[in-house]
């Protein structure tokens, strides 16, 4: 059987995490390592590796956890400002976690191009 990821074990209830949204389909929960004064991570409850394993029938599920990011945006006064949202996919993409995460950022100027 393959391991556990890190955000399986939080689903699972078996790590603790700063969880500020749940339902259903997704979890919401602020990152270990925040890049900017808001750093959420929003997940599927689904176990889904990345953007690449995306099916089909996922697609009511992605517009979800859009809408909890919209959601999560009003909530922490982030929609006048602006924020990012960035899913790292695959190696070179900076993927550390294979469980299909959207990182909400946002309290600060973000540069572009990312590095
Ligand atoms: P990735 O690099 O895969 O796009 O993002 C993974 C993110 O998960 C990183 O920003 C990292 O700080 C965060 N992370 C890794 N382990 C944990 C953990 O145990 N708890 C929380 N809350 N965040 C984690």
């Amino acid at each position: 059987m393959t391991q556990k990821t890190i955000f399986k074990r939080i689903i699972d209830g078996e790590i603790p995490a700063d969880i500020v949204y749940q339902d259903d389909l997704c979890l919401a929960f602020r990152d270990i390592n925040p890049q900017a004064p808001t750093h959420i991570l929003v997940i599927p409850r689904k176990e889904i590796t990345s953007v690449n394993d995306l099916a089909d029938e996922d697609q009511t599920l992605v517009g979800h956890l859009y809408l909890v990011i919209r959601h999560l945006a009003e909530e922490h006064q982030l929609v006048s400002s602006g924020y990012r949202v960035v899913v790292n996919t695959g190696a070179d993409g900076g993927q550390t976690v294979d469980h299909l995460h959207f990182h909400l950022l946002g309290g600060r100027s973000m540069q572009w191009p990312p590095g």
